[in-house]
């Protein structure tokens, strides 16, 4: 009677870890799986009644189903590791889930946000920007000569070197301001709420801070860079009917225009886009 009463006993608490454990998944994962959970749960609590009702019947009458109590632990017992495999599982998916979105969002080489993320960022401000009606900046930026620092040191150091541009970029722009990269050595850098006055103060600080920086590069030499930038608009009263993706790509052309003039007009500097003069210096 007593082996009966506590293999029923291992059972229940196997039966009950079971269901706490499901309710907790049911709390914690995606809405797709929740109603799973919920249903394992359920089934798992109600057969905790099928795990009490004998004991109480060996307490009132003193018989017991000895095949029912040997068969009520492995079970239960079975059931609980099922959950617990479940779980792993579950953990497992979040996590490769977690590496794939921050693959997604990020360069790996300079940990700052990947092309897709940082347009997808540019065409969600197009949106907020008509609706706040406040425009918004967006600078290109294109380390001048940068073939010459890998023929020089090597492409390792100008690995390093991309890394040091975005921590030093990070420096000079502001925490609401997002870089990300779109090129071998080219970026992208969404300047929320901005006006044209402060997309050039910051450009310009920019600008100056690259050039004056020291790169953590493993180099013999320390190297030094400069930045050419171009810095575009956007204007939320201009265009109210013309779809974001289109917007889209026709500022981040503005902005490599600009870059372009700056280029052309002897690098380390910002232009700011201006619609026919970058045009035709862009074709000259
Ligand atoms: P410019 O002043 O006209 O921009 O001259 P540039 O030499 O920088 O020319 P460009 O902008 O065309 O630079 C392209 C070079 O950038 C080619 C390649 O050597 C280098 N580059 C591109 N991607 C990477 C990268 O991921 N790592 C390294 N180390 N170098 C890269
Ligand atoms: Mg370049
Ligand atoms: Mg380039």
């Amino acid at each position: 009677m007593y082996i009966a009463i506590g293999l029923y006993c291992l059972a229940l608490i196997c039966q009950v870890f079971a269901s706490l454990i499901s309710l907790s998944l049911f709390r914690y994962s995606a809405t797709i799986y929740r109603w799973g959970w919920l249903f394992l749960a359920t089934g798992l609590s109600l057969m905790i009644g099928r795990r009490i009702d004998p004991i109480f019947h060996i307490f009132e009458s003193g018989r017991f189903d000895l095949l029912d109590a040997v068969l009520s632990l492995p079970i239960s017992g079975f059931l609980l590791l099922g959950v617990l495999g479940l779980r792993k599982i579950l953990i497992k998916v979040d996590t490769n889930q977690l590496a794939l979105e921050a693959f997604a969002q990020f360069d790996p080489l300079t940990n700052s946000l990947s092309r897709t993320e940082i347009l997808y960022r540019v065409s969600e401000e197009i949106d907020r920007s008509r609706r706040n009606k406040q425009s918004f900046a967006l600078l290109e930026i294109d380390i001048d000569h940068f073939k010459n620092v890998n023929d020089q040191f090597g492409h390792h150091v100008g690995d390093e070197v991309l890394l040091s541009l975005v921590r030093h970029s990070k420096e000079a722009i502001r925490s609401v301001d997002a870089i990300g990269r779109i090129g071998g050595e080219e970026f992208l850098i969404l300047l929320p709420e901005t006006e044209a006055m402060g997309a050039t103060q910051i450009a310009e600080r920019l600008c100056k801070h690259i050039a004056s920086a020291v790169n953590d590069a493993s180099a013999p030499t320390p190297v030094k860079i400069t930045i050419s930038v171009g810095i575009a608009i956007f204007n939320p009263n201009e265009n109210p009917r013309v779809e974001r993706g289109i917007l889209l790509n026709e500022l981040v052309n503005q902005a490599d225009l600009a870059m372009y003039q700056a280029k052309n007009e002897g690098r380390n500097r910002v232009v700011f886009w201006t619609s026919p003069t970058t045009t035709l210096l862009k074709g000259a």
